[in-house]
């Protein structure tokens, strides 16, 4: 965990900016200001946000939303072990969803399971609303992530959509019921619903719609990128690779526009690498339809991690 940590307070004061630990409750588009959980009302010339998104809702007891990603690491950290050691066959640590992350995330906790607490075969269950793993990825990598997951012996029940969740378990749309000790839901990733009432424009779904310079359509003084904004091009995968290209980006929009000079458009890469552990120390490498698995992806995937953080903390 603290290999994947960053010190906020110090990247911000090397970068030179105010660093202020609290969550945005409100943004008031008349008065060009942001409300912050500590009573703070921030007025200010232009505001840039990069929330995220939430998950999609599934909720109850024991389970876990891993968005936001932060929240989710500490919870995680603090009590991942004693989840997967209290899990049994008849109330399996659950993962809920069906996309590469839940896959990546399914894997890890087997993982994890047996190495803190020896053989625990089944005891980790993947629950998708699929019928196939990571939908809408290229055949090979689907087939090499269901091997995966057999090889770290995640149980697996496709096609069931939790539509419900009580006392006694998870309940499908289709009826099945899963008893669970705790689980994660990794169920895809939503717009935070205050946005919705900011004013600001919105696609139908709710993410904030952005120009091609990742400025607001709405609201050309507001910036918004990452996973919570969809620009002209229509919606992109939910990936950290597009986040962080917008940020250059973003970073020299935000000079451009205090200039007053022409902005930069952001330009998607139509093709882009994903990295996905899939376990005994491997990882499954994707770019388009080609796709490689082996110990030297895994060493390529750590190597490029480490660098990220590494420039961050540096
Ligand atoms: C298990 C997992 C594995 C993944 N692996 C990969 C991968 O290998 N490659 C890849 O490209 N993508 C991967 N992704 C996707 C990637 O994590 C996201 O696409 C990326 O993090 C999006 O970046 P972002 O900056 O838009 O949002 P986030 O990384 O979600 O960051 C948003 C931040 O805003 C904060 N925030 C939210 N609301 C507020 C508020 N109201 N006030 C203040 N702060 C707020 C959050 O706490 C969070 O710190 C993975 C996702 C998961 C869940």
């Amino acid at each position: 965990m603290a290999a994947a940590q960053v010190d906020l307070t110090r990247l911000a004061k090397r970068a030179g900016v105010k660093f202020i630990q609290a969550s945005a409750t409100g943004l008031d588009p008349q008065r060009r200001s942001l409300e912050c959980s500590n009573g703070a009302r921030l007025e200010a010339a232009l505001i840039s946000l990069d929330l995220g998104g939430m998950c999609r809702a599934v909720s109850g007891p024991g389970l876990i939303p891993i968005k936001p990603l932060d929240r989710w690491a500490l919870a995680w950290h603090a009590n991942g072990d004693a989840w997967l050691a209290s899990a049994q066959p008849e109330a399996p640590f659950c993962v809920v969803g069906g996309g590469i992350a839940a896959v990546e995330l399914a894997i890890a906790c087997a993982e994890r399971a047996q190495q803190v607490h020896g053989a625990l075969e089944g005891r980790v269950h993947l629950i998708s609303g699929s019928e196939a793993i990571a939908p809408g990825e290229p055949v090979a990598l689907q087939r090499r992530l269901s091997s995966a997951l057999a090889r770290a012996g995640v149980q697996l029940s496709m096609g069931q959509h939790i539509q419900h969740v009580d006392d006694q378990g998870l309940t499908s749309a289709r009826g099945h019921r899963f008893a669970y000790r705790a689980g994660l839901v990794a169920t895809g990733v939503a717009p935070s619903p205050w946005l919705a009432q900011t004013g600001i424009a919105t696609t139908a779904a709710g993410w904030v719609a952005r120009e091609a310079s990742l400025a607001s359509r709405s609201h050309p003084w507001i910036w918004a990128s990452g996973d919570m904004a969809e620009g002209p091009q229509g919606a992109l995968p939910k990936a950290g690779v597009h986040a962080v290209r917008q940020g250059e980006v973003l970073a020299r929009n935000l000079r451009r526009a205090i200039a007053h000079s022409p902005l930069e458009t952001f330009r998607p890469q139509r093709r882009y690498l994903s990295l996905i552990r899939s376990g005994a120390g491997q990882a499954t490498g994707r770019w388009g339809r080609w796709c490689a698995e082996g110990e030297w992806v895994s060493r390529w995937k750590s190597a490029l991690d480490h660098s990220f953080v590494d420039s961050l903390v540096a």
